[in-house]
């Protein structure tokens, strides 16, 4: 993944990614490193997973940069944008993707259920976009993907704060669109159905089968394709949310 700039040698292109170490992050990361993105990607706190991705980054032969970065805090996520520009001096691509569940029906919902998740997926998006909408903008150039879930638009029972949050995600994807478009710069969401991550689990997969017309559950590669389809192919594709979800809702 090259880009010409005249005289100089070409520059590969960098993509960043939260919540890079497990399930949909790591699945991005790899399709990423794999298509000739150096990557910037952040986690938690489980270093190990972290360490795994740095190695499967390197087999690539892509610069691989891991930052522990809490998404939700506006520092650190920050943090990441800038480690990755100093790095790389550019940002082609952002995806973000550190979310959390806190599910709970809403009578039993703790304030602490209703902003540990709003503040990690609706918050984590706006730190990072924030961070990366200057850069872009004066490249001209940028793709964003931020990952929201099916629950954003069709809501859960048990996942007000979740469901609240993607649909957030969804608001902030259309605005964003409309505002960073004449720079250049595409922002879209994806909507993933149920993935076979830690994040599922525990839950009864197998039964979920019944309503999934595809007949099979998603798997983070699903979802870092359509990442990949976006940032590489989508040209004329800005503020957009694509479901990828084997037909669950449709
Ligand atoms: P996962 O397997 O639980 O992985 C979560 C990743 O995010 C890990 O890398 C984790 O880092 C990181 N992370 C969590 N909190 C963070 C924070 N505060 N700051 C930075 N990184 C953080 O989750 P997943 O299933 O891959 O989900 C990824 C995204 O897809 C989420 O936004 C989720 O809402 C969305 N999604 C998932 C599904 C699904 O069925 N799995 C469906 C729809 C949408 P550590 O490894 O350090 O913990």
């Amino acid at each position: 993944m090259a880009e010409g700039n005249g005289n100089s040698a070409p520059q590969k292109k960098v993509a960043v990614v939260t919540g890079g170490s497990r399930g949909i992050g790591r699945g991005c990361v790899v399709a990423l490193a794999e298509a000739g993105f150096d990557i910037a990607f952040s986690y938690a706190s489980n270093k190990s997973a972290a360490d795994e991705v740095e190695k499967t980054v390197k087999v690539f032969g892509q610069d691989v940069l891991p930052v522990q970065a809490d998404a939700s805090n506006p520092l650190e996520a920050q943090m990441l944008i800038d480690k990755a520009f100093e790095k790389y001096g550019r940002i082609d691509v952002l995806v973000n993707n550190a979310g959390i569940t806190r599910d709970t029906l809403l009578v039993r919902m703790k304030d602490d259920d209703w902003e540990s998740v709003i503040d990690t997926n609706l918050g984590g998006m706006f730190y990072g976009t924030r961070g990366v909408a200057k850069i872009m903008m004066k490249q001209r150039s940028g793709s964003i993907v931020n990952i929201s879930s099916i629950s954003g638009i069709y809501g859960n029972a048990g996942q007000a704060n979740y469901a609240a949050s993607k649909a957030g995600m969804i608001g902030f994807t259309k605005a964003v669109a409309k505002e960073l478009a004449a720079r250049g710069v595409r922002v879209n969401a994806i909507a993933p159905g149920f993935i076979t991550t830690d994040m599922t689990d525990d839950l009864p997969m197998e039964k979920l089968l019944e309503h999934i017309p595809l007949k099979r559950l998603g798997t983070p590669e699903d979802i870092a394709k359509t990442v990949l389809f976006l940032v590489t192919c989508g040209d004329y594709i800005t503020g957009q949310v694509i479901q990828v979800d084997g037909g669950l809702v449709v």
